[in-house]
């Protein structure tokens, strides 16, 4: 396949998943993206064999369902994915050196064939030179067709590796982001807090961070099951990623039912903001039974809202929004309370 039917192929692929994303009701974000690409394309035949019967069953697949087959068919697989690409790595350098060495000798040859035809020319020897002459012809040509066969290698490897590059940028991004919510998890969680911290603040600005926990959690879970438990904790993640964006901003899932917001160089006042805005959305997410039409859960957050002393360690910050969410859930939850 050359460079431009792979790319029309990339691209009808892509044409077709939107199409997907329309048809059901998913998010669109990169997990959704990532679900129906694979299926799509064919590359992930256990993927694909899960998401059959659902389609079978249902005309319109949920962000629950999608969330779920990434986390056991894609994010899971992150090992054998690294493997794969190690190993489509290691066949395409072995064909351009393939190719390379076979170029060398061919060039080996073509330059022998010009000693001869200099020697000739030295000599004056007229006879001799016609058949140096056709001889470096003969070699030229076939010097041609070698550089001609590297260049086709070379081309066609580059679209390779620049498939193989955005298939690790992929998982890289998987590696850092929770299945379930959509939003970091702990690890990206942590290097967005060390590359906050790294940079100190904008003149009379702050850098902040917010914690917010689910409210009598437990509850939900020993009410209605571990599994509505997890569709509430997507639920506040869908909440988080629909926050008006701030500049720098990052939303975490830092814990079990804790996610943490980061606002480099921001304010106490608009981080307080930021956390109002989500506790107040929360009330709304809506649950469906498929036997009842629906539960409408009475979910709560309580936030501590916290801004970085220069000099201070990433965990005193931690700590001292930790201290103003435990203030929040001492004084009757459902609240924000800042350091
Ligand atoms: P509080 O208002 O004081 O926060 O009360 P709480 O019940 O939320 O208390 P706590 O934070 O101590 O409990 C959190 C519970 O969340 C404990 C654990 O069983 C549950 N949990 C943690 N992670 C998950 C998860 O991924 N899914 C589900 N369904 N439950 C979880
Ligand atoms: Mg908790
Ligand atoms: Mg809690």
């Amino acid at each position: 396949m050359g460079h431009h039917d792979a790319k029309d192929h990339a691209l009808s692929l892509l044409r077709e998943v939107l199409v997907w994303i329309g048809q059901h009701d998913v998010s669109p974000d990169p997990i959704t993206y990532a679900v129906f690409y694979e299926h799509l394309s064919g590359r992930n035949d256990r993927l694909s064999a899960a998401l059959e019967p659902l389609l079978a069953a249902q005309a319109r697949l949920t962000d629950a369902q999608l969330r779920a087959l990434h986390a056991a068919h894609i994010a899971a697989s992150g090992g054998d994915d690294a493997e794969r690409i190690r190993g489509d790595m290691q066949r395409v350098m072995d064909r351009i050196a393939d190719s390379a060495a076979r170029t060398g000798e061919a060039a080996g040859a073509f330059g022998a064939g010009l000693d001869g035809l200099q020697n000739a020319l030295q000599a004056e020897d007229a006879a001799a030179l016609a058949v140096q002459v056709a001889q470096a012809r003969q070699k030229t040509q076939v010097m041609q067709a070698s550089v001609d066969a590297l260049q086709e290698q070379v081309s066609s490897s580059h679209a390779e590796i620049e498939r193989l590059r955005s298939d690790l940028e992929r998982m890289r991004e998987q590696a850092v982001r929770c299945a379930l919510t959509g939003v970091l998890n702990r690890r990206g969680f942590d290097d967005q807090l060390q590359k906050m911290l790294a940079t100190p603040p904008a003149d009379g600005a702050e850098h902040c961070v917010v914690l917010i926990d689910i409210d009598h959690f437990k509850r939900v879970n020993d009410t209605y099951g571990h599994p509505v438990g997890d569709k509430v904790i997507a639920g506040l993640g869908e909440v988080l990623r629909m926050l008006p964006p701030e500049p720098g901003m990052s939303l975490a899932r830092y814990g079990g039912e804790e996610f943490a917001i980061l606002l480099p160089s921001s304010s106490r006042r608009r981080a307080v903001r930021v956390a109002e805005w989500v506790r107040s959305r929360v009330g709304r997410i809506g649950l469906r039974s498929k036997q009842t039409q629906e539960v409408r859960l009475n979910i709560t957050v309580s936030a501590g809202v916290a801004a970085w002393k220069p000099g201070d360690e990433a965990r005193a910050l931690l700590v001292a929004a930790d201290g103003a969410l435990y203030r929040a859930k001492a004084a009757g939850r459902d609240r924000v309370v800042v350091d």
